[in-house]
């Protein structure tokens, strides 16, 4: 598990807030989360977690990130405010 430095680990931009990504172990801002919550994959990835926790694996890693969710790594760099 990566550790939060105040840098959404997907957009990389800045965020007072984080949360766990549902298909990754990414630290993501809202904005990432919400793009996540629309996201037409969210129910299966939320129930292989929830599966995987129920089976004992609290280190499940996630199905992996969708393709479409996986946003801008390396044009968009952290900005300053
Ligand atoms: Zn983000």
């Amino acid at each position: 598990m990566k550790d939060w430095n105040g840098i959404c680990h997907r957009c990389a931009k800045k965020s007072m807030v984080h949360m766990t990504s549902i298909f990754d172990e990414d630290l993501i801002c809202m904005k990432c989360q919400l793009a996540e919550a629309n996201h037409t994959m969210q129910e299966t990835a939320a129930r292989e977690k929830q599966a995987a926790i129920r089976n004992g694996d609290l280190n499940f890693p996630g199905i992996g990130l969708p393709d479409d969710l996986i946003v801008y790594q390396d044009s968009v760099k952290p900005t300053e405010a």
